[in-house]
């Protein structure tokens, strides 16, 4: 079925970053992935051909369009360029809507410019040691002091972790009261008391600055505060938690519709038994099995996208498109892999990186696990 989701100006779009990523990203990626991180530079180079914060008002420097179409292209153009290590995704699709939909004007003057320009990184910091899935279970807490809180805790598998310089903190204002005493609290880079740890050694995801993050009596002022009031923080994150996870589904069609094609290729070319390995029944089927996978995901995400454009993507329907479109990409590609024999395993062929890439995507923004608990809970059973 044809493809409906864009019009011309996404497509325009499309194509500047298509070049942009050709230039600037593909050629570094593999240096980027032996120093496990991405140079600030390229975000800012990013940031000037407008990457960054679509929706921010054009008085902040944004271009003042809510429409996470956009989004969906800067995230295809990123898998298509195998350029896994960018967060990019977090900054622009799980970041972004705290700091646009949760700030104050003082605070939005403050953060937007440098957000859209790529000058100031940013980061989300909900799980710890202890709580990830969990999230209820947070231990990071910010005592009120005069016009300042004093938080102390541990963060880690933080995306950004060591680039950022605005951190969204999830901390207990109000240890007592469970998930209505938690608020986000914005922790700024240079702030004392706040220290980066491990740059963490993953699995995929090589560029990734993936870290642990330390906040031992940092005073963070009560201006850095998101939202009105303490104890909002655990229902703010309920309500940006939908776009957070149908970012990792476009991710997951993405990457599973990319290896699929990379493999269609490599079974009209490979011989073996004097004929293309496309040629035997069972290459065909699981193709064809895969393909009829990868489209079906494809429709149910872009009506996601139209959506939560419209505002009326639940949380179950996040759910549903998260867990289904990351378990599919993950057997996608190792199906693929298969099909590429030892090729498939060896980290030339673009196939063995896209496997290592994908596994985090059924853990992470909430497992595959959670994600059915959730849709579990609303079938009234
Ligand atoms: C590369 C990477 C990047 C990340 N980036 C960020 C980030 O930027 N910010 C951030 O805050 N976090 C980030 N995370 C953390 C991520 O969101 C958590 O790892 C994830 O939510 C799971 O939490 P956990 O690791 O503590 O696992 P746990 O919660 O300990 O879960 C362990 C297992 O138990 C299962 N389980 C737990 N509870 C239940 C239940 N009720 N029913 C059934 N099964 C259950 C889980 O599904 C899982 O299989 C990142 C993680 C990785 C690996």
């Amino acid at each position: 079925m044809q493809r409906d989701l864009f019009e011309e100006e996404h497509l325009l779009f499309q194509e500047t970053l298509r070049e942009f990523m050709a230039r600037e990203v593909a050629p570094h990626h593999d240096q980027w992935e032996k120093d496990g991180i991405v140079p600030r530079e390229v975000w800012k180079k990013a940031g000037e051909i407008g990457m960054f914060g679509f929706g921010v008002g054009e008085e902040y420097g944004g271009s003042g369009i809510t429409d996470f179409r956009y989004n969906s292209v800067i995230t295809e153009e990123i898998i298509r360029a195998g350029a896994s290590g960018l967060g990019w995704g977090l900054h622009n699709d799980v970041v972004a809507p705290y700091l646009t939909e949760l700030t104050n004007e003082e605070q939005k003057q403050r953060w937007l410019p440098g957000f859209v320009s790529g000058e100031l990184i940013s980061a989300i910091a909900m799980t710890e040691p202890g709580a990830g899935s969990d999230l209820q279970g947070v231990r990071t807490t910010a005592i009120r002091e005069g016009d300042h809180y004093v938080l102390n805790g541990q963060k880690t598998f933080i995306t950004n972790g060591i680039n950022s310089d605005l951190v969204v903190v999830v901390a207990k204002t109000d240890p007592s009261a469970g998930a209505r005493g938690t608020t986000l609290l914005v922790v700024e880079r240079g702030m004392e008391g706040f220290e980066r740890g491990r740059n963490l050694e993953k699995v995929g995801l090589k560029a990734q600055d993936t870290a642990e993050l330390f906040f031992d009596n940092v005073r963070v002022p009560v201006e850095n505060r998101l939202g009105e009031n303490e104890g909002e923080g655990f229902f703010q994150l309920m309500n940006n938690l939908p776009q957070e996870r149908l970012s990792i589904a476009v991710v997951a069609v993405a990457a599973a519709e990319a290896v699929l094609e990379m493999t269609l290729e490599y079974c009209r070319n490979r011989q073996a038994f004097g004929r293309n390995i496309g040629k035997f029944q069972n290459t065909r089927f699981v193709l064809a099995e895969l393909a009829t996978e990868v489209e079906i995901a494809r429709h149910y995400v872009d009506k996601c996208i139209l959506a939560l454009n419209a505002r009326q993507l639940s949380v179950v329907d996040a759910a549903k498109a998260k867990w289904w479109t990351t378990e599919l990409q993950v057997k996608v590609i190792d199906r693929c892999l298969q099909l590429h024999g030892g090729y498939g395993y060896m980290m030339e062929y673009p196939v063995a990186k896209a496997w290592l890439d994908s596994r985090v995507q059924t853990i992470y923004g909430g497992t595959t696990e959670i994600m059915k608990e959730i849709i579990g809970r609303s079938l009234d059973i």
